[in-house]
């Protein structure tokens, strides 16, 4: 059996297959297929990676017809047509709309490269060490963003002293009616309160890995102030929350605020190909030549695939429009589902923006016994939250009413099974 083959060849460190282990094989749109003809429905879509599905037919074609014109795949960083096509999209579908004025660094091709170089140009800019970062935030796990990330399992396993970012409350983080940017405020204007003053804060609008965890606009919009009033960078990792999941294609837009510099990866390829992308006001592209580097910047077939997608999907607000009203079908779903857990004994809640949900049922234990249900019913669904507490949905946001439908019965009855 091949699950004895990958155990004794692959590395203790994986992670999903710990909880799907079975050889998948086949996907179209949100629905995935096994060796052995099983069908599953999606709801974990790479971790918010896949977006516009599994294959999209559109996207799909671009990349054929690319490779098979023996177009450039790589070319380091140097101009393509494929990086050409790929800024002017940006420009057209993303920044002028909203009013952005951003220049676009390509880094590495992963969302942690991107944090990376975030964070190192907010330092070079303001001349200080101290990155702001909030509770149950996750940023990536090289060393310069495992420094902004909560979460223990990856601290601990550091190897080194995590240092050059400081913890502040996430919004809602101390219990209804308390205003954790009172604290922050406070202590940046307490040349004795052991702060050192900071380059920058970096935050996520809804915490994905942490357990859709929502900051609230106000919030948002303060954070903002309080960044802008202590000589601060508002860094926001949109990462997981952006390229639409939360019913905008920034999560920041419900905000109403414009970030210093914005973080992008995970659906930024559209396809699952690795890309990632840091923007920045425009005046803050303060570094020089080759001070920030890597070999796979900007990967053409991902910049292909980019580019369509933003055509795609984003040339006018029907596609967002459709993120919200599905978001609201998920967000009811799960209201019933926590209050099933409830009537069960069980303090659960639900929390999310967007397509980007959770039902936060208490335990990571019975999180997993719901989702380990699921998937023998065939629902590919994931845990988040700092003891894995929330049920999460980040299915692909071009899912059909009917497979959501088919989703949240499966939850229910999985609920009924582990819980009596
Ligand atoms: C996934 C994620 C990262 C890290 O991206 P990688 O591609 O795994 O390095 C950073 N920030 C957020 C918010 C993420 O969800």
């Amino acid at each position: 059996m091949q699950t004895e083959y990958f155990e004794q060849i692959e590395s203790n460190v994986r992670t999903y297959s710990r909880s799907f282990p079975t050889l998948f094989t086949k996907a179209r749109g949100a629905e995935l297929e096994t060796s052995d003809g099983k069908r599953y429905i999606d709801f974990l879509a790479g971790a918010g990676t896949l977006n516009y599905g599994h294959n999209h037919p559109v996207l799909k074609e671009a990349l054929i017809r690319y490779l098979s014109e023996d177009n450039i795949v790589h070319a380091l960083d140097m101009w393509t047509e494929a990086k050409f096509d790929y800024y002017k999209a940006v420009e057209e579908k993303l920044l002028k709309p909203r009013g952005l004025d951003y220049k676009i660094q390509l880094p590495g091709p992963t969302g942690t490269n991107a944090v990376e170089a975030a964070i190192r140009l907010a330092r070079k800019i303001k001349g200080r060490h101290n990155i702001v970062a909030f509770t149950n935030g996750f940023h990536g796990v090289t060393l310069g963003a495992l420094a902004t990330t909560g979460n223990a399992k990856f601290r601990d396993n550091a190897g080194v002293p995590l240092v050059g970012g400081t913890f502040m409350p996430y919004d809602g983080y101390l219990g209804e009616g308390i205003d954790t940017l009172d604290y922050l405020e406070k202590v940046l204007g307490d040349s004795s309160s052991g702060l050192d003053h900071p380059a920058a804060a970096i935050v996520e609008v809804v915490q994905g890995e942490g357990g859709t965890n929502v900051a609230s606009a106000p919030w948002l919009r303060r954070l903002a102030e309080i960044c802008q009033a202590n000589d601060m960078l508002l860094i926001i990792d949109d990462i997981q929350a952006g390229c639409g999941r939360t019913g905008k294609f920034f999560s920041f837009e419900h905000a109403g605020i414009k970030p210093d510099i914005v973080t992008n990866s995970k659906s930024l390829s559209g396809y699952g190909l690795p890309f990632a992308q840091v923007l920045m006001r425009r005046e803050l592209d303060q570094w020089g030549p080759g001070q920030y580097n890597g070999t796979f910047r900007g990967h053409s077939p991902a910049m292909i695939t980019g580019a369509k997608a933003l055509e795609h999907f984003w040339s006018d607000d029907s596609f967002e429009l459709e993120v919200q009203r599905k978001g609201e079908l998920v967000k009811q779903g799960f209201q019933e589902l926590a209050a099933r857990l409830r009537d069960k004994g069980i303090d659960a809640r639900e929390r999310g923006l967007g397509l980007m949900r959770g039902v936060d049922v208490g335990s990571g234990e019975l999180a997993d016994k719901i989702t380990g249900a699921a998937f023998e019913k065939g629902l590919v669904i994931e845990t988040s939250g700092h003891a894995g507490q929330v049920v999460k949905c980040l299915c692909p946001l071009v899912i059909e009413d009917q497979q959501i439908a088919r989703a949240l019965d499966i939850l229910k009855d999985s609920v009924d099974q582990v819980v009596r």
